[in-house]
């Protein structure tokens, strides 16, 4: 059974934040800033790829719920809903969950995205590649 599974299974302790038939949401244990939560699925899937339609929603309504509680708790100056999906792209739990990262001015977290020039042409290539392969 994967970590979240036996948090899900009250097998391991969790800092419990909300509860439904379908999601769960705890603290992380390890705080990138003050109010770092997770969302999670109960039941498990290892990432967005085999996530199904119900859990989908739950987990984007339960999503806002917790950042609600976060703003009126924290006052937050920003945050992050983050979803690593794959070793490459940082997930370290197989077992799909969304980051809620709050931010604060004073934070030190730093995310940044390079923004290179729009290419058109390389748009459009890229957009007839991606059309072919919808199921
Ligand atoms: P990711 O790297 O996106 O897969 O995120 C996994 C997150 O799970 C990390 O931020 C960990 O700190 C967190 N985590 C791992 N084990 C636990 C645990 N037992 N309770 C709460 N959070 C955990
Ligand atoms: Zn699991």
């Amino acid at each position: 059974m994967c970590v979240f599974c036996k948090i899900v299974a009250n097998e391991i302790p969790s800092m419990k934040l909300y509860e439904d038939d379908f999601v769960l949401s705890f603290l992380d244990i390890s705080q990138v800033t003050e109010g770092h939560a997770l969302v999670v699925p109960k039941k498990h899937c290892e990432n967005l790829y085999d996530l199904d339609d119900e859990s989908a929603s739950k987990l984007l309504s339960a999503s806002q719920k917790v950042a609600l509680a976060l703003r009126k708790t924290f006052g937050l100056d920003g945050l992050h809903l983050i979803n690593n999906n794959g070793r490459l792209a940082g997930q370290s739990v197989f077992h799909f969950h969304i980051h809620l990262i709050p931010r604060y001015e004073s934070d030190a977290f730093v995310v940044s995205f390079p923004r290179n020039k729009p290419d058109f042409e390389k748009l459009s290539a890229t957009r007839l590649k991606i059309l072919d392969n919808f199921d």
